[in-house]
């Protein structure tokens, strides 16, 4: 059984070692920034922070929930940093960056579940750097009514939700979640913003079976989503959900065929594939075509 799941040579990557890795690193610690590039542990670190690609993770590095797939630690979180816009803004802009991806912990304990802040950011990127592209990566707003609407009005070019895995698998996988809920919050983007690109995605490799996969995508489209990614689950460390099986790369590009064929506008799906790999680059494209 170790056998099946040692992995397989697609997976692996090289060692960070890049001038530019070096640069993005000492802008995130200068800064005390947060990224989920390193809290998850993310295989394309290398890859992408070469690039000055990185994923700032806002409102502390401490979640009120405890998604089994997730290495993030669980706990009572930290008050939330005002200057944390700011600081972000200012690492946005000394990075030159053309796209940005701004995702956070969820954050139950505060009543609007943390819109406000991501409102925030968004404002201190725009007045600093107008032409960067602004993708965020929320959390649900399970419960916090209309929360969502004020991010929604603040205009980020991608909104994006994961909804992680098919819903059979969200009582185990995503329990504090609801797969309905999820889907709704990004139909409601569509519904309130209809020029706003919505976008999600799944992990694969929890035991899902290609139909719930497909379902998943026939629903999502239903609900107006634009781009999805699908990537494959790494287990973080023994205590967390337990990978069922690599798929292979020849799976995942049946995935992006099918996925294309049912009209979402980008798809990406690759064993390495994360929610925001090659983020800048895809909706660069996209814009331009
Ligand atoms: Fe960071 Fe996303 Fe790149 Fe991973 S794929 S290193 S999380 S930007
Ligand atoms: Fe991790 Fe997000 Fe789940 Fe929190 S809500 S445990 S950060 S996946």
């Amino acid at each position: 059984e170790t056998d099946v799941l040692r992995k397989p040579k697609w997976i692996r990557v090289k060692a960070p070692t890049s001038e530019g890795y070096a640069a993005t690193r000492k802008i995130v610690k200068d800064k005390g920034l947060v990224t989920v590039c390193e809290e998850a542990a993310c295989p394309n670190i290398g890859e992408c922070w070469e690039k000055s690609h990185a994923t700032f993770m806002i409102l502390g590095e401490i979640c009120t929930r405890a998604c089994a797939f997730c290495n993030v630690a669980t706990g009572l979180p930290q008050d939330v940093d005002a200057y944390e816009p700011g600081k972000i803004a200012e690492a946005v802009f000394e990075m030159g960056l053309q796209h940005v991806v701004i995702t956070s912990v969820d954050r139950d304990d505060l009543a609007d579940g943390g819109a406000q802040h991501f409102v925030d950011v968004i404002e201190a990127i725009r007045s600093k750097s107008p032409k960067t592209t602004i993708e965020i990566l929320t959390p649900d707003f399970l419960r916090k009514g209309d929360a969502p609407n004020r991010v929604i009005d603040a205009r980020p070019d991608v909104f994006n939700h994961n909804l992680e895995t098919v819903p059979r698998l969200y009582l185990s996988i995503r329990p504090g979640a609801r797969y309905y809920h999820s889907l709704r919050l990004l139909e409601r983007v569509k519904e309130r913003d209809p020029s706003q690109f919505t976008k999600s995605g799944l992990m694969v490799g929890l035991g899902e079976t290609k139909e719930e996969v497909m379902q998943v995508m026939d629903d999502m489209r239903s609900a107006g989503i634009d781009f999805l990614t699908i990537g494959q689950y790494l287990q973080p460390t023994r205590r967390h959900a337990e990978l069922k099986r690599f798929v292979t790369p020849e799976e995942f590009k049946a995935y992006e065929t099918i996925a294309r064929a049912k009209g979402f506008l980008m798809v990406a799906a690759s064993p390495l594939t994360r929610s925001s790999y090659h983020a800048d680059s895809d909706f660069a494209q996209l814009r331009a075509a």
